[in-house]
C-alpha cells in the first residue's frame, strides 16, 4: 500500500449515486471499502470493481455498529426513492439516524473525516424560492415522506452536535434529485419512471397537473461536488447544496423524453400524492464561492446518456403496440 493512500468508507456503496463514487474514488488509487445491505443497491453496479486490488465490499446493516479503521467516511446508505422509503418506513427513519449515530461513533473512534449525503428534502414543501442553506424547511412530521425527511433532519442534527461536542471533522451536503446511469429502474422516480416508459411505448405517468417543478443534476457533476467538499477545507462544513440549478416542470420533463426517444408514449394524469412538494430549485452560490463547483452537463446531454443506458438494459420492451 502506497503510504498517501487513503482508506475510505462508501456506505450505500452499491446503490446509485454510491457505486459511481466508488468508481471515482477507486480509480484515483484510494483503498475503498463498500458497505452495503443491499436493499435498493446491487451487485452489478459494482461488479466491475470487485476484481480491483484496492476495492473491498463488506456486506452490512449500518443499523448495526462496525469496527472499521478508515480516514474517510462518505455516509451515502439510505433508501432514496419514495416507494423504497415508504416500503418499511421504521426501517428507513432506523437506517438514517441509528446510521448515523454509528458512523459518526466510528469517524470520532478513529478520527476520520465524514461526509453525510443529506438532501433537499429537509427544506420540505419550501416556502421560499430557490432554496438557500439558511432556510429551515416546511416539512409534515407526520406525513408518508416524514420517514425520510425527518430521518435525514435528524441526522444533520448528529452531525451537528458531534461536531460541537466531539470535534467530529464532518461535511454535510444536501443533495438536490440526481440522476444518471445505474438508477434502479423500477424505483418511482420520475427521471427513470418516464424513460422506461417512453422506452417501452408506455403511458407516462405524470401526477397531478404537471406543473410541480424539480432541478435534475447529471450524476457526474454530483460526485466532483461530493469529492471537493469531503476534500475542501475544514473551516467550511455546511450544510451545502448540490444540485442544478436548472428548473423544470414534470410535464416539460415528459415531453422531453417523449422527444429524445421518438416514444409513441401518450401522457397521462394520475393523482399528486400526499405532500408532493410543489417547487424544488437550489441556490448553489456557496458552493460556487466555496467548492468553485458548479454543474456542467445540461439536462439534456445527461438525459441521452441515461437514456444509452437503459437502452442497454431490458427496458426497450417489444409489447407495447398499445
Ligand atoms: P440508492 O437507493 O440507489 O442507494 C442507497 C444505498 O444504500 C443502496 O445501495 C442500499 O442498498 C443502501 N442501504 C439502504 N439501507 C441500508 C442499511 N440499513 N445498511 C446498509 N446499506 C443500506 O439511492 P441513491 O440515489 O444512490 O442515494 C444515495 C444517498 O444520497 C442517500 O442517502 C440519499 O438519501 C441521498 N440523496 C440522493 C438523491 C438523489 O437524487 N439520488 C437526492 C438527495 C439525497
Ligand atoms: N412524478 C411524476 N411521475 C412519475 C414519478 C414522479 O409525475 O412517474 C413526479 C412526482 O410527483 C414529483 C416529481 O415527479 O413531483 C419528482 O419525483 P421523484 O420521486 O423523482 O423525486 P422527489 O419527489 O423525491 O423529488
Amino acid at each position: 500500500m502506497k503510504h498517501t493512500q487513503k482508506r475510505i468508507l462508501v456506505t450505500g456503496g452499491a446503490g446509485f449515486l454510491g457505486s459511481h463514487l466508488c468508481d471515482r474514488l477507486v480509480a484515483a488509487g484510494n483503498d475503498v471499502l463498500c458497505l452495503d445491505n443491499f436493499f435498493t443497491g446491487s451487485k452489478e453496479n459494482i461488479a466491475h470493481l470487485i476484481v480491483k486490488p484496492n476495492f473491498e465490499l463488506i456486506r452490512h446493516d449500518l443499523v448495526e455498529p462496525i469496527l472499521l479503521e478508515v480516514d474517510e467516511i462518505y455516509n451515502m446508505a439510505c433508501p432514496a426513492s419514495p416507494i423504497h422509503y415508504q416500503y418499511n418506513p421504521v426501517k428507513t427513519t432506523k437506517t438514517s439516524v441509528m446510521g448515523a449515530i454509528n458512523m459518526l461513533g466510528l469517524a470520532k473512534r478513529v478520527e476520520a473525516k465524514i461526509l453525510q449525503a443529506s438532501t433537499s428534502e429537509v427544506y420540505g414543501d419550501p416556502a421560499i424560492h430557490p432554496q438557500t442553506e439558511s432556510y429551515w424547511g416546511n416539512v409534515n412530521t407526520i406525513g408518508p415522506r416524514s420517514c425520510y425527511d425527518e430521518g435525514k433532519r435528524c441526522a444533520e442534527t448528529l452531525f451537528f452536535d458531534y461536531y460541537r461536542q466531539n470535534r467530529v471533522n464532518i461535511r454535510v451536503v444536501r443533495i438536490f434529485n440526481t440522476y444518471g446511469p445505474r438508477m434502479h429502474p423500477n424505483d418511482g422516480r420520475v427521471v427513470s419512471n418516464f424513460v422506461v416508459q417512453s422506452l417501452s411505448n408506455l403511458d407516462i405517468t405524470v401526477y397531478g397537473d404537471g406543473s410541480q417543478t424539480r432541478s435534475f443534476c447529471y450524476v457526474d457533476d454530483l460526485i466532483e461536488g461530493l469529492i471537493r467538499m469531503m476534500d475542501g477545507s475544514d473551516d467550511f462544513v455546511g450544510p451545502v447544496n448540490l444540485g442544478n440549478p436548472g428548473e423544470f416542470s414534470m410535464l416539460e420533463l415528459a415531453e422531453m423524453i417523449i422527444k429524445m426517444t421518438g416514444s409513441r408514449s401518450k401522457i397521462i394524469f394520475e393523482a399528486l400524492p400526499q405532500d408532493d412538494p410543489l417547487q424544488r430549485q437550489p441556490d448553489i452560490a456557496l458552493a460556487k464561492e466555496r467548492l468553485g463547483w458548479e454543474p456542467k452537463i445540461k439536462l439534456e446531454e445527461g438525459l441521452m446518456r441515461t437514456i444509452e443506458h437503459f437502452k442497454n438494459g431490458v427496458y426497450e420492451s417489444k409489447t407495447n403496440d398499445q
